[in-house]
């Protein structure tokens, strides 16, 4: 089967551990609790920033955000590499920068993560993510962000929400832990 993944808040927990940077750079101390509750993708509310201001501070972050210790979500390497191991075929679907797309194969691969250089697809925008998905004719596709869920909506693509605050209100099939992904997909085996 033809298997594919979002990276940043789907595999690996990039938001919370860039939460953790504003912190430290903004010299605060706000706590998981008042992360755990944002609504939107973007974190810079709770830090008193503009929409302009939290814009740029993402950007001015950036490289430290994706290439520093950003833990993946319990369970996930395990699953992929099961995956791989049994003979699918795992792709990566990345909406980040075209920049950073070498870098970040390079960092996935270094997490751990099964990676075939030709199945990585990144740099695209995230309304572009449909097209690679169906012309790979993907089995699965996970993914945590709506605007990119909700252009999945009517496809042959067995679409999966990774949980997150701010997702809440789409209706897909949804993972709240790496552990059920087997069970989700209806696949017994690993
Ligand atoms: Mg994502």
């Amino acid at each position: 089967m033809k298997f594919g993944f979002d990276i940043d808040d789907t595999l690996i927990d990039l938001r919370r551990h860039a939460f953790h940077l504003y912190n430290k750079k903004l010299n605060k101390t706000i706590g998981e609790d008042v992360f755990d509750t944002i609504a939107t993708v973007e974190i810079h509310e709770p830090f008193g920033l503009t929409n302009e201001e939290g814009s740029q501070m993402w950007k001015d972050s950036m490289e430290e955000i994706y290439f520093t210790n950003c833990p993946s979500f319990e369970g996930a390497k395990e699953v992929l590499n099961a995956l791989a191991e049994e003979g699918h075929e795992i792709y990566y679907i990345t909406s980040r920068p075209k920049g950073y797309c070498e870098q970040t194969r390079a960092w996935v691969k270094a997490q751990g993560f099964p990676v075939v250089d030709e199945r990585f697809y990144c740099g695209m925008a995230d309304h572009e993510k449909i097209d690679i998905i169906k012309n790979l004719e993907l089995d699965v596709y996970v993914d945590d962000k709506p605007a990119v869920l909700n252009t999945l909506a009517g496809s042959t693509t067995k679409v999966i929400v990774k949980n997150q605050s701010y997702n809440q209100t789409v209706e897909y099939t949804r993972l709240t832990s790496w552990d059920e992904f087997n069970k989700l997909v209806g696949y017994a085996s690993v």
